[in-house]
């Protein structure tokens, strides 16, 4: 069930499970099984070459071999997955950074070179600049995502390092929602191809937005990562992550996944394609409310600033960019309290119903410090680049009643 046929909110109930091929159950049995019989040799040999080499007689089937390969609960998330990102192929991990962390193994070798933006994720910023700085591989980063003289100066600065491999835009990105343009970095990417010979791949972290709000893959990135952990899980109860693009990018990395081991389980799997039914509903109820929060943020004297993308200026770069990229502003931004990390605090232990918490994306509205919490192994010079100072708090936005959301925000900022 793929193709322009169907909108998204069908393809997330519908797509990657049919129950002719399960018993006729109409809901997705669970597969719990390490391994899978093989029917003769002859059929063992055919399904290893179609895995290993995608040649034979079994490319395409059903058949199975070992659950750390692949199996069927994982076949029908990563179809539904890569139905909605609108790609050929996609790739389900156990983690958004295992997801992460197999891109970087795939395209990175010693002595080539990276591109990310800032503000980035802390885990994914210790990748980059922590982990394979190790294994002989350079880094170098750009500030804004929306400028080209910015993104060159850290291509020329990476190029200068060694050949450039990854493009790493996050966008929004995390915790301030800043902007990075795909189209320009695809650009880029093809202008350093056709002077180096070797074309930079583009990845785009959704993890902000994911694929009801914004399709990388539609707006030219070669490959589309997302933390299904955030909003396709919805509940703050499971971790997972994906990436989609063409299959000629994607089953490398299911290759990788097998020698890594970190496929997604079976019964995560199954909570996945649950969850991932009533992520429009999910995800339209948090913005409704996410908009209703950012009007009350604006207005509070007790807030220095604030990124909702709502909110962004009409003739800036940045609202240009997210006209063309996204469809609706998300729900999950940053704002700073007026003082310091004093402030934040007094603010952060005087809430009641909002949950301090990292991560994002769940029904419950979590709040954190992204400083002293997610961003916490970032330099604070770097923290500072990226627009985040000891008074930013983040907030994800969930789908309580909005009333009492705001009841509990104001009360909290009232008292700082
Ligand atoms: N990318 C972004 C933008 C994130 O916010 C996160 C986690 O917060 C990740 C990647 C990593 O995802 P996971 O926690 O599922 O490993």
């Amino acid at each position: 069930m793929t193709g322009p046929r169907w909108r998204s909110e069908t393809l997330a109930v519908r797509a990657g499970y049919d129950p002719a091929g399960a018993a006729n159950a109409a809901k997705p049995p669970i597969y719990m099984t390490s391994t899978f019989a093989y029917a003769s040799a002859r059929q063992a040999k055919d399904i290893h070459e179609a895995y290993f080499d995608g040649t034979g007689p079994e490319v395409g089937g059903a058949g199975h071999i070992y659950a750390r390969l692949s199996h069927p609960n994982l076949d029908m998330v990563e179809e539904r997955l890569a139905s909605l990102d609108g790609a050929e192929g996609a790739a389900v991990f156990n983690s958004g950074m295992a997801t992460h962390s197999a891109i970087a193994l795939a395209h990175l070798r010693p002595g080539d070179s990276v591109v990310f933006g800032r503000p980035i994720y802390g885990g994914t910023n210790g990748l980059y600049t922590g982990l394979l700085p190790g294994f002989g591989v350079h880094h170098a980063s750009f500030t804004d995502g929306c400028d080209r003289a910015d993104v060159m100066s850290a291509v020329e600065a990476a190029l200068a390092a060694g050949p450039l491999k990854l493009i790493v835009g996050e966008t929004p990105a995390n915790p301030t929602a800043a902007m990075v343009d795909v189209a320009l970095l695809v650009e880029i990417a093809d202008t350093v191809g056709a002077r180096t010979g070797t074309r930079p791949v583009v990845v785009i972290d959704n993890t902000l937005l994911g694929p009801m709000m914004q399709r990388p893959i539609d707006l030219g990135a070669d490959l589309c990562m997302t933390s299904l952990t955030k909003y396709c899980g919805g509940h703050s109860d499971l971790l997972a992550g994906g990436v989609t693009g063409r299959e000629a990018l994607v089953a490398p990395l299911r290759l990788l996944r097998t020698t890594l081991g970190s496929h997604l389980d079976p019964y995560t799997c199954w909570l996945m394609l649950r969850s991932m039914e009533t992520v429009h509903l999910r995800v339209e109820r948090s913005m409704d409310n996410a908009r209703r929060l950012a009007e009350v943020l604006r207005d509070h004297p007790k807030v220095a600033s604030l990124t909702y993308l709502g909110f962004l200026a009409e003739g800036t770069p940045a609202r240009a960019v997210y006209d063309r990229q996204c469809k609706a502003a998300g729900s999950t931004f940053s704002f700073a309290v007026v003082g310091g990390e004093a402030e934040a605090f007094r603010f952060l232990d005087r809430l009641e119903l909002l949950r301090f918490a990292v991560s994002l994306g769940g029904s419950e509205t979590l709040i954190t410090h992204p400083a002293t919490t997610t961003h916490y192994a970032i330099s604070p010079e770097e923290r500072a680049a990226g627009g985040i100072t000891p008074a930013t708090l983040r907030l994800s936005v969930g789908i309580e009643h909005v009333d009492d959301l705001i009841a509990d925000l104001s009360q909290a900022l009232d008292a700082i």
